[in-house]
């Protein structure tokens, strides 16, 4: 799969730390967020979420569907 580009869907960034949306909060990130697979390679996964099913995103990544549990 390619890696996501930012601005896939849903505010995606592939770096968390880069985002200014209202919700995102420090520390955040596809890697410890609830659709994250934990199958990363060389830093990029797979996330559960529909609006990714054709992509791979980056651990350090984050979107407006964040949500904690991984
Ligand atoms: Fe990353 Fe979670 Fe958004 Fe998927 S739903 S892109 S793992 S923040």
């Amino acid at each position: 799969k390619p890696h996501a580009e930012d601005g896939h869907a849903l505010n995606y960034v592939n770096d968390a730390t880069t985002s200014s949306h209202d919700k995102y909060q420090d520390g955040q990130k596809c890697q410890n967020c609830v659709f994250w697979a934990k199958d990363a390679k060389d830093g990029w996964g797979t996330c559960r979420h529909p609006k990714f099913a054709d992509v791979l995103v980056n651990e350090n990544g984050w979107c407006n569907s964040y949500a904690p549990g991984a």
